[in-house]
């Protein structure tokens, strides 16, 4: 099943699809959390009515109900660029996962802008992710079992302030900026995508490719990220995980080669779907 989080007549309602063509409105959830917490569906109901053509879709989660958990360096080969950018912020051992957050006010969903922030933001990247969504309360999960607790999966931009990032040492004002979220654009329930997922995954720039990787490649893969958090913290239902970026952002370019306004940002992942923005 594909949800999604769709505008109709100025009004936030909750779609599925079982085709990513058709989508059709179910009336009973208040949002995608609630959806989420209540298991989804198993089969879209024969009275759910069908959208029209020109539906906006948004963020699969608008409002998340607490703060995006993220995976820093979960790539080898974006290890290899980050390092070549700043050793100072991104260089070192790492015998375990770099775990950090960052806030969502208000996710924005495809062709939403992502913005510049002109004055304050000097090296604007993008980062494209696979987003996992929690589906029960998790605590002490054993990673043979981590795959009974995914909701499902989407794509994220986890965009990012390079300058901000490197400058405060820690990363969460950096990535955090209203606006710096954008996911979609459906979440993709987890029994439709084989475990441990194994995805293409790609960035394009202005129609050029800059990320090309598959999500097999993780270093910390999703059993261990959710094993080894869970045995510390209980993921509530509605947790959004970003795996971590594959090599190809703009700050591993020769040279390091930032965002622009005007410039148009796609996020694929292949099952999900296309995830592109506008930088304004
Ligand atoms: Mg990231």
């Amino acid at each position: 099943m594909r949800y999604y989080t769709i505008e109709v007549n100025g009004k936030e309602r909750v779609a599925a699809s079982a085709d990513g063509r058709e989508l059709f409105i179910l009336s009973r959830f208040a949002d995608m959390n609630d959806l989420i917490a209540q298991g989804g569906i198993c089969e879209i109901p024969g009275d759910a009515p069908r959208t029209g053509e020109d539906v906006k879709i948004l963020s699969p989660i608008p409002r998340p109900k607490q703060d995006v958990i993220c995976l820093g360096i979960n790539y080898a080969a974006h290890a290899v660029e980050a390092d070549r950018f700043s050793s100072e912020a991104f260089g070192g051992e790492r015998p375990y996962p770099i775990f950090f957050s960052k806030r969502v006010n208000y996710s924005q969903g495809p062709e939403a802008g992502i913005p510049s922030y002109r004055g304050l933001v000097d090296s604007l990247d993008y980062e494209c992710e696979l987003g996992v969504i929690i589906g029960r309360d998790a605590r002490n999960v054993k990673r043979e079992d981590v795959q009974d607790y995914i909701f499902g999966y989407t794509i994220v931009n986890d965009v990012s302030a390079r300058n901000l990032q490197t400058r405060h040492k820690q990363w969460y004002f950096g990535k955090s900026l209203d606006g710096f979220t954008p996911m979609g654009p459906c979440i993709v329930s987890a029994d439709a995508i084989a475990f441990p997922p194994a995805l293409g995954i790609s960035c394009l720039v202005n129609g050029e490719t800059r990320q090309d990787s598959n999500t097999r490649n993780l270093i910390a893969d999703i059993p261990e990220i959710i094993s080894m958090l869970s045995e510390g913290m209980t993921l509530q239902a509605g947790t959004i995980i970003a795996t971590g970026t594959p090599a190809g952002v703009g700050m591993g370019l020769t040279p390091p080669t930032f965002l622009n306004e005007g410039d148009v940002v796609e996020c694929r992942i292949e099952g999900i779907g296309s995830l592109r923005n506008i930088v304004c």
